[in-house]
């Protein structure tokens, strides 16, 4: 029996770059320490706030959604979980029954909206103008712009003061390493941990508890503590840069454990030298749909205009 470098239970898992080996009890208050330190040095929540929770059924959600349950009794703010449905045949209402599922044990009501509603297209039907029309873009790129839109709306019709979405530090890194490669600086400034300020009209501020966590943390939080959570994969997601990138970053983290962690750092360091966001500053609004956007026409309309 291999014992929890902790308490000396029986370990059921092992962190290679903590070179630990923990047992469920163990390793659920080390995951939840992480998210109270991205709390504590990011300020991510306050007494009183409304957290929208995006949550897709999948593993990262899942935790992302009874980690906040837990912090939310703690620091005083109240939780409204919202589910977007892009429109994917066989995976995302598949997903959903699990979305469910965690939030009627959880006792929270979910809110789900979907491209159709919110864009006047499913994520499907944008995949066959897409191919039959020879356009150019990629699948997932359509697609975060998208989910982008629609969880600051569902955010903002839930009420919500906050957005916290389940991007953990295998996304942040996969996010980092995307815009070196691609040569994005601005990328930089526009990506955080806390992304907007309190003071943007349209714009739900946007927080990332789980930046200190690793994607297969996050699964087994999941496993650890009996979530119900779904494991398909998105049919699209082969065409992303993302999925290569993560492919790398893994391999790298299998020979040096604690590199993922270590690109994360570096981003923060440098982060920390950028101008922050100036707390009574408004973005522009897009001049077809009038939400919040940096350029005259935001990128959902461009995208959603090229389909016509
Ligand atoms: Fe959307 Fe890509 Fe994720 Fe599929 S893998 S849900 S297309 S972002
Ligand atoms: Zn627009």
């Amino acid at each position: 029996m291999i014992s929890c470098s902790k308490c000396k239970r029986e370990a059921v898992l092992r962190l290679d770059y903590a070179n630990l080996d923990l047992c469920g009890r163990c390793f659920t208050h080390l995951f939840e320490k992480k998210v109270a330190r991205a709390q504590r040095e990011f300020k991510l929540f306050e007494r009183g706030d409304v957290v929208a929770v995006g949550i897709s059924g999948g593993k990262d959600s899942a935790a992302l959604l009874y980690v906040l349950f837990k912090l939310g009794k703690k620091v005083g703010f109240e939780l409204r979980p919202i589910l977007v449905d892009e429109g994917i045949a066989g995976y995302r209402d598949e997903s959903t029954k699990y979305a469910e599922q965690l939030c009627e044990k959880l006792g929270l009501q979910l809110t789900t909206v979907s491209y159709q509603e919110l864009a006047g297209h499913s994520m499907d039907s944008i995949m066959k103008i897409r191919d039959d029309k020879n356009l150019g873009f990629r699948s997932c790129g359509v697609c975060g712009v998208l989910r982008k839109d629609s969880l600051n709306k569902a955010a903002r019709m839930v009420g919500a003061s906050k957005l916290a979405v389940g991007h953990n530090a295998d996304d942040v890194a996969q996010t980092v390493l995307m815009n070196f490669l691609r040569g994005d600086a601005e990328g930089f400034e526009r990506f955080g941990v806390v992304s907007g300020t309190s003071a943007q009209e349209k714009f739900v501020q946007r927080v990332k508890p789980l930046v200190y966590n690793l994607e297969k943390e996050c699964a087994l939080y999941c496993v650890v503590n009996d979530l119900p959570f779904h494991l398909a994969e998105c049919p699209y997601s082969a065409e992303a840069f993302r999925g290569q990138v993560k492919d790398f970053l893994n391999d790298v983290e299998k020979r040096h454990p604690g590199s993922k962690f270590n690109v994360l750092q570096s981003f923060l360091k440098i982060k920390e030298k950028l101008p922050k966001p100036v707390e009574n500053h408004q973005a522009g609004t897009c001049t077809v749909c009038g939400e919040h956007s940096s350029a005259a026409i935001c990128r959902r309309c461009v995208m959603l205009e090229s389909l016509v």
